[in-house]
């Protein structure tokens, strides 16, 4: 029997889901919304209509049930098992609807904003700094989780301060500090749903930026598979060196298992030829681990995150030495 119950966990939020305008579902298939284009059901999934009704939810929501927060789903693994709790996405159009506040030289926009969509404002603004996220098709809220930068620039370095809701339901906002950014990582609240943040970036001619962000956009073209069904970067570049030389000295460019793969094109982009599932790419992350490890001593972190219950006894082992 499936642990994924999404009608038993309604029916604990009693009639108060009614006043709820937002989308609302159980046993919700999650696999069309990720890169990878696999995983299992989330067990509540909701698409709050605005802030005020995601602040609703969350106080609806009994205590107990974890939340989890889907951007674009493309630096997410979610397994075959589904995810236990309530999901929710911010696709609706007061986080997503391209609207932002300029104030030369910040800018503020919804979480929900693709990361490229707010390179294009702010070159249309003739704001420079954004350029970086021309090339990262994730969403502004999974940029802030993972501190995502690119061409030498990070999320951090243009951030000012973020709205977010908590768990109890409350606006809450943080600082620069208070989001505690490293190198592909927040340190803010696991249970934050972010909602708006407020950047600031430099001013600059927009032929200029346009240039920084074709320079990107052919970088990409050249060097990652952008057109496959991958996450970008599987591991964490360990201190000092290349996750992807690593897995190239071990000789797994190209390593398969079931129907997952590393690029043979850039090897610490793993893939879904077609037909993998969850397990099959899990599988050959921690195998990649192991082998780089036994090869050179280097323990690679995983980069994207991975959630969700495994299903049919197909558990995968965390690689420890
Ligand atoms: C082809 C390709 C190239 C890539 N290149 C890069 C690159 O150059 N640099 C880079 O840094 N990354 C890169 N990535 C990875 C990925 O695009 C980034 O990590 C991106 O920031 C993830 O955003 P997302 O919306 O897809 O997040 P998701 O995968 O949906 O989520 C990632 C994390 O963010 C959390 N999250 C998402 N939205 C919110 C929110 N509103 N509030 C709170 N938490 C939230 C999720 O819970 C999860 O923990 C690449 C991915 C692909 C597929």
């Amino acid at each position: 029997m499936s642990d994924i119950d999404g009608d038993a966990l309604l029916a604990r939020m009693g009639t108060g889901v009614d006043q709820l305008r937002g989308r609302l579902r159980t046993n919700q298939p999650l696999s069309d919304y990720t890169w990878f284009r696999v995983g299992g059901p989330a067990e509540l999934y909701f698409v709050p209509a605005d802030v005020a009704d995601l602040q609703v939810f969350l106080k609806l929501l009994p205590e107990d049930v974890p939340v989890h927060v889907m951007g674009l789903a493309s630096n997410s693994l979610i397994r075959d098992g589904g995810l236990k709790g309530a999901l929710v996405r911010l696709t609706s159009r007061p986080f997503n609807d391209g609207k932002v506040q300029l104030d030369m030289p910040r800018i503020r926009a919804g979480t929900g904003m693709a990361d490229r969509k707010l390179a294009a404002i702010a070159r249309d603004a003739g704001l420079g700094g954004f350029h970086f996220y021309h090339g990262i098709p994730g969403s502004l809220g999974g940029a802030l989780r993972m501190n995502a930068g690119a061409n030498g620039v990070e999320t951090t370095d243009r951030l000012v301060s973020v709205d977010a809701v908590n768990r109890q339901g409350e606006l809450v906002t943080l600082d620069h500090e208070a989001m505690g950014f490293t190198y592909r990582h927040s340190a803010a609240p696991e249970d934050l749903v972010f909602v708006s943040a407020l950047f600031e970036g430099v001013p600059a001619p927009r032929e200029e930026i346009e240039a920084a962000m074709d320079t990107v956009q052919t970088h990409r073209e050249e060097n990652q598979p952008i057109k496959e069904r991958t996450s970008g970067s599987t591991f964490k570049n360990p201190s000092g060196g290349s996750a992807w030389k690593c897995i190239d000295a071990a000789g797994l460019r190209g390593f398969q298992v079931g129907g997952a793969q590393m690029s043979p094109m850039h090897c610490n982009f793993m893939i879904n030829m077609g037909d993998a599932t969850a397990y099959d790419l899990e599988s050959l992350g921690e195998t990649v681990r192991k082998r780089v490890y036994e090869h050179s001593g280097t323990l690679l972190q995983w980069e994207g995150k991975r959630m969700g219950l495994f299903t049919n006894g197909k558990v995968v082992e965390t690689f420890r030495p």
